[in-house]
């Protein structure tokens, strides 16, 4: 029989200032939550999920409006197929719009022979291991994508990884460098408390945080709420300072 694993909070456990990061961002970006919401269609949650991938949020929004317009019902939309798909998301504006037809495509094709319908209202009733496991025996759909549909749609409390939290996790050394995205999300999954609204609130706030201070490139640590608690900020601002001479 395997041995269970041992836990990542056990090899890894929260550092002390983890509760004061989480608070700092919050009160900055989202000092207000919204309500948790279950989503009345699921699938179009997932959708919406993939066409956020390298995307930014109004392209996907407007993507996302545009295959709703040109496809009331997900049915018109494998049957149109892939070419139709595509052309919907080019006329919405945004990249990689063959690729992403595809997928939403393939996905469809597959949920419909899978299930015989093309809906996701059974998620509602399965458990958190049910839903990842129907989901991710979906093609293009792997753990982050499944997080966000628990999280966003499903109002579980669910801790999705991008490379916004990735890279923050890391700065801040909350988790060792070497650790992948998975892995960084099954931490956080076991070291925040396991509400929808914390685990929405930091999720959020740190992405925010990441597209507004804590950037790839140029991080502006001179003005960041974190600056005293993140172990990155001198090697940041030496580069500036180096820079600026
Ligand atoms: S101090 Fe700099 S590296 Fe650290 S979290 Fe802030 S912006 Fe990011």
């Amino acid at each position: 029989m395997p041995r269970p694993s041992v836990p990542l909070s056990r090899q890894h456990p929260a550092p002390s200032q983890l509760p004061e990061v989480s608070r700092r961002l919050r009160e900055r970006y989202l000092p207000q939550p919204p309500a948790a919401r279950v989503s009345r269609e699921p699938l179009d949650g997932l959708i919406e999920t993939i066409l956020s991938q390298q995307n930014v949020a109004v392209i996907t929004r407007r993507q996302f409006a545009g295959l709703k317009a040109a496809y009331p019902r997900w049915e018109a939309a494998l049957q149109d197929g892939p070419d139709g798909i595509e052309a919907a998301l080019r006329a919405a504006g945004g990249g990689l719009a063959r690729t992403k037809a595809a997928f939403i495509w393939n996905l469809l094709r597959q949920l419909h022979e899978q299930r015989g319908h093309l809906s996701l209202n059974e998620l509602r009733g399965m458990n958190d291991a049910e839903v990842r496991t129907l989901l991710e025996s979906l093609p293009g759909v792997g753990p982050k994508t499944a997080s966000c549909v628990l999280l966003f749609d499903l109002a579980r409390p669910a801790m999705p990884v991008d490379t916004h939290i990735e890279r923050i996790a890391r700065r801040l050394e909350l988790v060792p460098f070497k650790w992948n995205a998975v892995r960084i999300e099954r931490w956080f999954s076991e070291v925040l408390p396991p509400t929808w609204s914390e685990r929405y609130t930091f999720h959020v706030s740190t992405i925010r945080h990441g597209q507004q201070v804590c950037r790839s490139q140029r991080p502006l640590c001179a003005g960041c709420l974190l600056q005293d608690l993140c172990p990155s900020a001198g090697v940041f601002l030496a580069q500036i300072g180096t820079a600026a001479r």
